[in-house]
Formats: C-alpha cells, structure tokens, sequence
C-alpha cells in the first residue's frame, strides 16, 4: 500500500514484534517495558471506588480539575515551578499520545525535529506523518552524552523542534542541569519547541537527580514536558499521561488533542488525583528500582556481557561484542528462540544504525522472572563463549 502510506519505511513496533516473539516461543520477556508485578490495589480500588460513585462519562477535555490540580501540586513540590491547573496541564492517553499530539500540533510540513538517537521509537514516525524532516544526533556508545557542538551544527532557520529525553530510554542515562543548561543557550531567542520526555522521572539511581525542564520555563519558554503514569504506577495497561506547557503553547495543544482523543478515561483521572497526594507513592519508586537494577547486575557479573550502568529509567544496556559479532537482530532472536529469553535489539531505536552490538532489557520485573532471564542470558553467555 505504498501509495496510500504516509510513513511508507516504518514496520511494526519492535516492541510488539519482540513481545509477540516472547510468547510465541515460551520465552522469559525482559523486551517491552512494562513491570510484570501487580500495582497498588489501593489505587485498583480507587478507581472501583470512582466507578460506583457514577464517574463514568466524558472527563472535561482537558482532564479532570482535581488530577490537574493534584498535578501542579506535585510540579511545585519538587521541581519548584508553579503550573496553572486551569491553562497548563492536559491529561492524555499515555504518553505516545501526548508526544503525538505536541507534534501534530507544532510540525508542519518541512520542518525539522532534531532527535537523540537511540530515542524512543514513536518520535522518528510521528514527525514524519506530519510531513516533518527528523534529524538525528547519535549519542554516542558508551557514555551517551549530547554533543551540544554537533546540534548547534545542525540547528537551521528551518529547526522547529528538539526533543530531548531523560532519564533516557533506551540508555539509562540522565541528563544533567549543564545539558539542559546548554539547550537553553543553544534554542534562545529562537521559535524552536522544546519537547521533554520525562516518563521515567522518578526512577533514577545512585543519588542522582532528576533535571526537569519544567525547572527552565523562564531560560526555554517554547517548552513542552511529556509524562506518563503507566511508569510511574505499574499500570501502563491504562494509558494516562500528561503534558505541560505555557498557556500560549497549551491552547494550541488542547486544539489537536480535542480532536484525537478529546478526554480521557474518567475513573481513572479522579483515581490518580487521589492517590497522587501521597508522595510516597512515587518517591519510592528510586530505590525500588535501583534494587532490582542491582539484582540484575549481579546476577549477570559472572557472564561475559559488558554491562554498561543504567542511572536511570528500568532498562538496562548489555554489549555482547565478546560473545558474538552477530548483528543485534540475529542475537535477539538467538537468545529469544534458542534461549528463552527476549530482549531488544538497539539499532530499532535509530535511522541509521551504527555497528555495535548492544541489546537492552527490562529490570521491571519480580525477583523471580530476574532470576530466571538472568539465567537464561547466562546459558547463553556460556554456550558462545564455548562456540567461540
Ligand atoms: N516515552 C518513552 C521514553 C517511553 O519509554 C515510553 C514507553 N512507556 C513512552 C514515552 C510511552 O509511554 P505511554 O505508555 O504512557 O504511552
Ligand atoms: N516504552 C516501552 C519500551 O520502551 C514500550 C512502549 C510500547 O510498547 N509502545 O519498551
């Protein structure tokens, strides 16, 4: 259907193919991002609770008042930056949507999008459904900094947006206040959007902070921050995120977005606004997760992955180059079909892959499905080195 396909290079999420790989072959899925661990049954609770009381019908457009609310108490709480509820905050389906959306709204036809590759794999095909020119800056193996020289290199009249992502899937690496610092300098006195996907705001490891770019709204005023709670809670099944912006940016949101999904899941917007107001529920989230991080690096010392440290997010890079010169394709699918164990393979999330052989994994995951993936990476690790 080339003819009719606006997005004619793009195939299937390589989410979907890997999870669909995982079941079909019987094997452990540490691919997709998602916990395999039950949530909160308050909050399941909560949303029953809000069921019953008849909160079954169209939310406002822009997302319940009390989860908007509830929203800007927690953005002033920890990041300082006072939102308006009323102007500045739009609940979404998750944060594709919201990402989309910021897009659909900004992009016209010609314009380029600067994008950190490896990035997240819906930005490449949403900016160019809109008719947009991604432009792509290759962070780096193995530490994955910016190389700010290299954007201002490709910032052009034509610029309209940089999307940046931190804590960053899939690199674990966390953008400090210096990079955002040097976005800042870089986008000043220019009509360039920035765009921040900042789903994995509260998981972040080793002391390390989260830099929001809400804390820049006064340095980067064309700014837009992307958030999700299927992250933060355990439900990504629920599809709730939201988007922060200046009232100027947000009414040209809220245009596109009245018109995809125009709101949102109702028992679950008033759920959220409820469960929100125990700080705890999110601020655990660092050491709940660093845990599980650093069982699975234990776990894998032994082997002969080189595993490069994840500061951030629930994912968890492993370069195989002393196993196997295998592309990381053919490894995935190997360690998938032969081993029982799914990962992901890095050149999905670029244009152009460079040559390396990285594959990234899921930490989101109980103790025992640790053990077992681990075990199964193992056995492989083992039966390369042997065939080497
Ligand atoms: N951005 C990044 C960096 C992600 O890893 C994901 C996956 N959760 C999303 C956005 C999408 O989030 P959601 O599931 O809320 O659509
Ligand atoms: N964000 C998740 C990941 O990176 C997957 C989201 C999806 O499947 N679309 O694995």
């Amino acid at each position: 259907m080339k003819e009719f396909s606006k997005i004619p290079g793009i195939g299937e999420s390589i989410f979907a193919v890997m999870s669909r790989m995982a079941v079909e072959n019987n094997a452990i899925n540490l691919s997709q991002g998602f916990p395999d661990f039950s949530l909160d049954t308050a909050l399941i609770e909560l949303v029953h609770k809000y069921m019953l009381a008849g909160n079954n019908q169209y939310a406002p457009m822009p997302g319940v008042l009390p989860l908007r609310e509830a929203i800007c108490d927690k953005i002033s709480a920890l990041y300082g930056s006072s939102y308006s509820p009323a102007e500045e905050v739009t609940i979404t389906a998750g944060a594709t949507q919201a990402l989309y959306t910021v897009i659909s709204t900004f992009i016209r036809p010609g314009d380029e999008v600067i994008i950190f590759e490896p990035a997240y794999d819906s930005y490449v095909p949403s900016v160019i459904a809109n008719g947009g020119i991604p432009v792509p800056v290759i962070l780096r193996y193995p530490d994955f900094a910016i190389p700010w020289d290299e954007v201002k290199d490709k910032i052009t009249a034509n610029t309209r947006m940089i999307i940046i992502n931190s804590p960053h899937n899939p690199t674990g690496v966390v953008y400090s206040e210096e990079d955002y610092n040097q976005l800042a300098a870089l986008v000043n006195g220019k009509n360039i959007v920035v765009m921040s996907d900042e789903v994995y705001e509260h998981l972040v490891f080793d002391e390390l902070k989260h830099t929001s770019l809400l804390s820049f709204k006064e340095k980067i005023p064309n700014s837009v921050t992307v958030f999700s709670f299927g992250k933060v809670f355990h439900a990504t099944g629920w599809k709730v995120g939201y988007i922060i912006a200046n009232s100027m940016l947000t009414t040209e949101i809220r245009k596109i977005h009245q018109f995809t999904v125009f709101a949102v899941n109702t028992p679950v917007q008033f759920a959220y606004a409820e469960y929100l107001k125990n700080q705890e529920h999110y601020l655990s989230l660092n050491s709940f997760f660093e845990n599980k991080r650093n069982q699975f690096n234990n776990l894998l010392s032994p082997s002969k992955y080189h595993l490069i440290p994840s500061k951030g997010t629930y994912f968890q890079l492993l370069d195989y180059s002393a196993l196997s010169n295998l592309p990381d394709y053919t490894f995935s699918e190997i360690l998938t079909k032969k081993f029982k164990v799914a990962t992901i393979p890095l050149s999905a999330f670029y244009s152009t892959p460079p040559e390396q052989t990285l594959i990234r994994i899921c930490f989101a995951k109980t103790e025992n499905t640790i053990i077992n993936g681990a075990q199964k990476l193992l056995t492989a690790s083992e039966e390369f080195s042997l065939s080497t």
